[in-house]
């Protein structure tokens, strides 16, 4: 078994990096090239095409059949022109990943020639046979069959030689079975939202798109040491392994020079990136060894959202090329950090203003506030919610570790602005208010952006932090599709925008004037949602306590964190704004807790098989290596000088044979509560009972296998130390 192991050794310090050289052009002259984009489009299509398209894309207008089938033909040309033979509608089931079915171009002619063909029918609608895709009971009932709608908001591509076309993916009977659906729905309503509450302020607001700029977290591990690993393989974590004697502690990987093979890695993947249109502009050393981290210059949403499920899909395929594994899990390794994707969010409009930056001027200050305001109130109302949509069996280890936020959901602004807004909660009355007490308001509202300029407060334990022109989302878990907490985010600011435009004008009915009724509403909003807000620590013990006297959640189970989806209140948001139907929102709760059971079944199965066939007869073997070796020293020496010699072995025999037979039985007891749980019919309980009785099995084995791995002979240890899997380049 062992072999393997330094097989493996063997393989990655013989490994010399594999060079890569960027095309020797300018960035910008090959950016996009693979992308069917606006200037493509341009080129490959009729002037009419071409406008609808722009239309769909900027109004979500339908594009009518006719029009399809010269986008496709266009598209089509485009495509075959650079080398593309297949095409495929690209979509994003309820699982991780992306899926795609591939098709060639061809059609037979009647003679039995080939031709290339492809058609607005099948550009704007097919139909997969997807019945393998996890829908929640809703494709069971009634039909088996899944459709994948054309997308126009986001450009087609060609990776390899497949033009793919980013496509929703629903039901027969038109439920979404995916996380784009629901998103393009939520970007829509917080579109019409906020362009309503801009008319306040400016006129010529028509449009309002969210922003998202994402930081992916990843490790990276050589394949032959990730072979030599099946917890890897089969559940990208380790199960098993005791702590690296140095690991983190000395502070010494984060912003350190990255060393040559990953940077070979990460300029081949950034090249892919361009060619694909995806901005990636940040990279640098994380906190643990062997991670990093990179981000892209922020786009629109549901754009950001495809391109990071693409960059992932680039990254795994790139890092083979250089014998890396790429993994995204939140907690691959114990004991050190995890990995995140923070998500930087803001709302933009069509005249340029990014409505949470601080404005230049009183107008577009109060605008500022108006949004920030709601956000945070937004945030207040739905806290629970957004708790829920990064919940996962891999973030439940990350989340509240001491390395990223609890499962407690809390906004940070910085100090300036809680003083401005402490100031406002005072300041206005309901009573009208003098001239002086306006004037001194407003003044107190333009010293904002020079303040926040010079200071860029940061709290890096926030789960919600505002950093100066956007909040950053820092609870998302690394290998999350970011929709699901994007879809939350904007339809909870959605609902915050429309009721803000109903408070005002309530108010302004009454012969309040516009500014004024602003302000009030502000007001009580700035007081309503107090209690989201938090600028201290929030690692500490303190905060737990604070937050649940403030009446805030902190649910680190995910299974029961899941609930919050099916509160009224959470219904009621989803289903008032057409984002997710009742049913739409019970399927994929389905669906998530399916996921979770069986991923800790997984976890469980892959433990238990390297407990039993890995790590026990290795330690007997061990033991029975000592127990001969005492045998000898028996027979050399005397009595005396033999209990002297070899009472510390003694020892060790019997150490070894107490944490053999305690995995055993617990492994036992651990399949066992397996069987239980299994046949509990309700996905829910079956969920929770994964959570609460086999889950404590994966740490408590994990517990005696570690302690272990630190007394058997190193030449016969099966597995790859962490030693080995983290420091070795
Ligand atoms: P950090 O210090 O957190 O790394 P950066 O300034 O590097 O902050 O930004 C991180 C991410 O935030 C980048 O992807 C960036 O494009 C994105 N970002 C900046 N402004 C906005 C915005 N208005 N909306 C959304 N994302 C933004
Ligand atoms: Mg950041």
């Amino acid at each position: 078994m062992a072999v393997i192991r330094f097989n493996a050794l063997r393989e990655v310090y013989g490994r010399k990096p594999v060079a890569f050289e960027p095309p020797s052009l300018l960035t910008s002259d090959y950016f996009g090239v693979n992308v069917f984009d606006k200037f493509k489009m341009e080129k490959y299509l009729t002037g009419e095409a071409f406008e609808q398209v722009m239309e769909a894309i900027e109004k979500g207008t339908r594009i009518d059949r006719k029009i399809a089938d010269q986008v496709a033909t266009g598209m089509k040309a485009w495509a075959i022109e650079n080398g593309a033979t297949h095409y495929t509608h690209w979509f994003q089931p309820l699982t991780e990943g992306t899926a795609e079915k591939h098709d060639a171009f061809i059609d037979l002619n009647a003679d039995g020639t080939v031709l290339e063909n492809f058609s607005g029918k099948l550009l704007v609608q097919q139909e997969p046979d997807a019945s393998s895709f996890p829908s929640g009971g809703i494709r069971n009932t009634f039909e088996a069959r899944g459709y994948t709608a054309w997308d126009p908001s986001s450009p087609a591509f060609i990776v390899g030689k497949t033009l793919s076309i980013p496509t929703i993916f629903v039901s027969y009977t038109g439920e979404a079975l995916d996380h784009k659906t629901p998103l393009l729905k939520a970007l829509n309503v917080l579109d019409k939202a906020a362009v309503d509450v801009c008319q306040y302020f400016d006129k010529d607001v028509s449009k309002v798109i969210a922003t998202l700029g994402w930081e992916q977290e990843y490790f990276l591990i050589d394949t032959a040491l990730y072979n030599a690993r099946p917890d890897l393989m089969l559940t990208e974590r380790t199960l098993m392994g005791h702590a690296s004697s140095k690991d983190q502690q000395l502070e010494d990987q984060y912003f350190a020079s990255i060393p040559e093979r990953v940077s070979n890695f990460m300029r081949e993947f950034e090249t892919e990136c361009y060619k694909l249109g995806i901005p990636v502009k940040t990279k640098h050393n994380e906190v643990a060894p062997n991670q990093y981290e990179c981000a892209p210059i922020f786009e629109e949403c549901n754009l950001a959202v495809d391109h990071n499920i693409l960059l992932m899909d680039i990254m795994r395929k790139v890092a083979k090329h250089h014998n890396f594994m790429v993994l995204f899990h939140e907690k691959p390794f114990k004991d050190i950090n995890g990995s995140g994707k923070h998500n930087n969010w803001s709302m933009m409009t069509n005249t340029g203003v990014n409505l949470l930056g601080p404005g230049k001027n009183p107008k577009t200050n109060l605008q500022f506030l108006t949004f920030l305001v709601n956000t945070i109130k937004a945030v207040n109302n739905h806290a629970d919610l957004l708790r829920a949509s990064i919940a996962s069996a891999g973030n439940s280890h990350r989340l509240g570790a001491n390395e990223a936020p609890p499962a407690i959901i809390s906004a940070f602004i910085g100090s300036q602005l809680t003083r401005m807004l402490d100031q406002l909660e005072k300041t206005v009355t309901t009573k009208k208010m003098t001239p002086d007490e306006k004037t001194e308001l407003k003044l107190n509202i333009i010293k904002v952006p020079k303040i926040l300029l010079d200071n860029t407060d940061r709290n890096r334990t926030s789960p919600f932090a505002f950093t100066g022109n956007k909040f950053e989302f820092r609870a998302v878990g690394s290998s999350a599709n970011c929709a699901s907490a994007m879809t939350t985010l904007n339809t909870a600011v959605a609902e915050q925008l429309i009721e803000f435009k109903k408070d005002v004008y309530k108010l302004i009915n009454k012969g309040v004037k516009k500014d004024e009724a602003i302000f009030q509403v502000l007001r009580k909003y700035i007081t309503d949602s107090k209690k989201i807000r938090f600028e201290g620590n929030n690692y500490s013990d303190d905060w737990k306590k604070d937050a649940i006297k403030r009446g805030l959640t902190n649910v680190a189970n995910p299974v029961e964190a899941y609930d919050a989806y099916l509160t009224d209140k959470s219904k009621k948001l989803f289903v008032n704004l057409g984002v997710l139907t009742e049913r739409e929102i019970e399927a994929r709760n389905h669906v998530r807790l399916d996921i979770y059971t069986k991923k800790i079944q997984i976890e469980s199965r892959v433990l238990g098989d390297l407990a039993i066939n890995h790590i026990v007869p290795t330690a007997v073997k061990y033991q029975t290596m000592l127990i001969e070796n005492v045998k000898g020293l028996k027979e050399i020496f005397t009595e005396k000088e033999f209990r002297e010699m070899a009472s510390g072995r003694l020892e060790l025999i019997k150490n070894i044979a107490e944490h053999v037979k305690y995995i055993k039985a617990k492994t036992a007891e651990m399949i066992e509560a397996r069987k239980v749980a299994n046949k509990i019919e309700d996905e829910h309980e079956k969920a929770l009972a994964y959570s609460k009785t086999i889950v404590p099995y994966l740490d408590d084995l994990r517990y005696h296998i570690d302690k272990l791995e630190l007394v058997v002979d190193d030449e016969i240890w099966p597995l790859p130390k962490y030693r080995e899997l983290l420091f070795t380049r």
